[in-house]
């Protein structure tokens, strides 16, 4: 089900809790809302849809990819600035990047998986991950 963006502040500046079986159907919900907005939007966190619970999907070009409880173990490579915009808010704010990340995760069925990801699929993965922590960018 595609649901409303949410673009409260006070919302969106919560830590969001660790996700769950229970949540899986917000999950799907922000799958969903992620190919609604695939014109204007490559990734976004469960906050955006008013969920707060550490679930993004992120826009991998060929498929989207939703990822439960997402960290990031580690950082390397070159840092660069970027200029990113966020469904959430209006206009763009600078930020600095990783160009690679590894990220633990789990899947749907409640896998573990650790991969590593470059370029702007790092940075939309920094972007989301942030938003699970409050931060918005
Ligand atoms: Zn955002």
């Amino acid at each position: 089900m595609v649901r409303t963006i949410n673009t409260d502040i006070f919302t969106l500046n919560q830590k969001s809790l660790p996700a769950g079986k229970e949540d899986l159907p917000a999950a799907m919900d922000l799958l969903d809302t992620l190919r609604a907005n695939s014109e204007r939007c490559v990734g976004m966190a469960a906050n955006m849809i008013g969920v707060n619970r550490r679930i993004i999907a992120v826009d991998m070009g060929a498929a989207a990819v939703l990822m439960l409880n997402p960290v990031i173990v580690r950082k390397y490579g070159d840092t660069y600035e970027a200029e990113e915009g966020c469904l959430s808010h209006t206009g763009t704010k600078r930020t600095l990047r990783s160009q690679n990340v590894e990220v633990q995760f789990q899947d749907m069925n409640f896998k573990s998986h650790r991969q590593t990801f470059s370029g702007l699929t790092a940075q939309i993965i920094q972007h989301e991950i942030d938003h699970c922590d409050g931060i918005l960018i």
